[in-house]
């Protein structure tokens, strides 16, 4: 018997889960005490759990499904490729099909410059291994005092040693003593939290200028590399101010350092063009993929590197790669999922059509009572939950407690909205019809009212 198609009922579920599985990110006992939601089935944006409820899923798993739950084209792929060769290794003096067609694949899409991957089985790792190619191409190019990274304050960058170091979480590095060595940190753009009395554009240029004087301070001859997502996403989806990119990028040419775009979220679409890096119009030297490259049904990432690291990198022997690098099947999901993003039309499609319409509806959350600022780039959106918008205030609450009761008011009302902090983020599959946005909108309004009304309720509109 199949234990998977004939599981038991939800309580006994909770009950199994509760006894034996960690979740990522989690006070287990807290949720032990809960009851986790048991997901059964996903198709398109609609996800289903144990108890036959039917959930609109704003935020694309973890910000991966781009192409939508339940296609079988996907299965198929994996199905026909595990037949065929189910795995091998690519590091001793061998390759296969799907690992070189893909990386063809991904340097078709990337930006011209940009022609050759290093694959990894997920985000966090690929930028682990960009910590090594970097200052393996510094130490290649005869500089390998260029050891120093550069990142931001609340980025997201995974969860490995590597990736949480170049991660800007506090509450990460607070556990296990990270982040590792060589690792520095300017503040984030977001102004809405930061920016005091400055117009959001002289802020945009008050942070980038920040990383001038990082690399002053550390000495130029030091630092290897910027890294930053162009948008950030875990982080509360903050949307830089329109002057912060230029001069970040002027910044890492005059000091010719290398630029890391992670675009594990923005990438395949997800801002209305292939990689985030051409909407926010920036020249990485090396882009970290993971997620919608395969849409979450099967776990890979990497990093795309330029022609110029490339070929420097070229000249040695990298000590590095994983056991998982360009796994056959995970190759073979990604090719077929970027065949169905560029065969259905699915990013001009977003810039085109559903992203401006959820851009119109999702503003106008801001005339809510509860909403300071409404931001959107493409699919992902955040909006700022406040007790006073005219002086963009933070509750006298704990911060997180307004983002809580909105997120639980969400889960309660069928949608999936996540909360970092006190801002409400989404980021739904790439496929979601504008029907469906009608439907994400009216949840998401009914929600903000419901935690509303509990927080006047429980006396906690209060500025702090
Ligand atoms: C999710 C994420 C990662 C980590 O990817 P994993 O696949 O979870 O290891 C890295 N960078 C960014 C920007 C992410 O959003």
């Amino acid at each position: 018997m199949n234990i998977l198609a004939n599981y038991p009922p939800t309580e006994e579920l909770q009950a199994l889960d509760a006894a034996y599985h960690l979740h990522p990110f989690t006070h287990a006992n807290a949720l032990a005490a809960k009851g986790p939601r048991v997901i059964t089935s996903a198709k398109g944006v609609w996800l289903k759990d144990s108890d036959g409820e039917e959930i609109i899923d704003g935020m694309a798993g973890l910000w991966c499904v781009n192409i939508g739950y339940g296609r079988d084209e996907l299965a198929e792929a994996a199905a026909r490729q595990m037949k065929e060769l189910p795995y091998y290794n690519t590091f001793f003096q061998t390759t296969h099909v799907p690992a070189l067609m893909l990386a063809k694949k991904l340097a078709e899409l990337a930006p011209d410059n940009m022609n050759q991957v290093f694959f990894a089985s997920g985000g966090s790792d690929a930028n682990d291994t960009n910590i090594r190619l970097v200052r393996t191409y510094w130490a290649e190019k005869g500089q390998p005092e260029r050891e120093v990274i550069i990142s931001r304050w609340n980025a997201y960058h995974g969860s490995t040693i590597g990736g949480a170091s170049l991660g800007g979480m506090k509450g990460m590095h607070g556990q296990g003593s990270l982040p590792i060595p060589g690792i520095a940190f300017i503040d984030q753009p977001n102004w809405w939290a930061e920016g005091g009395d400055m117009t959001p554009e002289a802020f945009g240029l008050e942070r980038a200028r920040q990383l001038e004087n990082k690399i002053k301070e550390i000495g130029p001859d030091k630092v290897g590399a910027f890294i930053a997502e162009p948008i950030q996403g875990a982080g509360g989806v903050i949307v830089p101010p329109d002057t912060y990119w230029p001069e970040i990028q002027r910044i890492v040419k005059k000091y010719g350092i290398l630029l890391i775009a992670d675009e594990v979220i923005c990438g395949f679409g997800r801002t209305g063009n292939w990689f985030g890096s051409q909407t926010v119009g920036i020249e990485p030297d090396i882009m970290t993929i993971a997620k919608g490259l395969s849409s979450g049904y099967i776990p890979i990432g990497g990093s795309i590197v330029s022609d110029a690291v490339a070929a420097i990198l070229r000249e040695t022997e990298f000590n590095h790669g994983y056991t998982y690098s360009g796994h056959p099947v995970a190759c073979a999901v990604a090719l077929e999922n970027l065949r169905i993003l560029e065969e259905e039309g699915m990013v001009d499609n977003v810039r085109d059509v559903t992203a401006p319409y959820l851009r119109e509806k999702w503003e106008a959350l801001a005339d809510h009572p509860l909403v300071g600022e409404a931001k959107i780039v493409g699919m992902m959106a955040s909006i700022a939950l406040t007790p006073d918008k005219s002086t963009r205030a933070v509750f006298a609450a704990e911060a997180g407690t307004a983002g809580f009761i909105c997120r639980d008011r969400c889960f309660a009302n069928n949608i999936i909205m996540r909360s970092v902090g006190d801002r409400m983020i989404i980021s739904p599959p790439l496929s979601i019809t504008c029907d469906e946005i009608d439907i994400l909108i009216a949840r998401a309004r009914k929600s903000l009212d419901e935690c509303y009304a509990q927080l006047k309720a429980d006396d906690l509109l209060k500025v702090g």
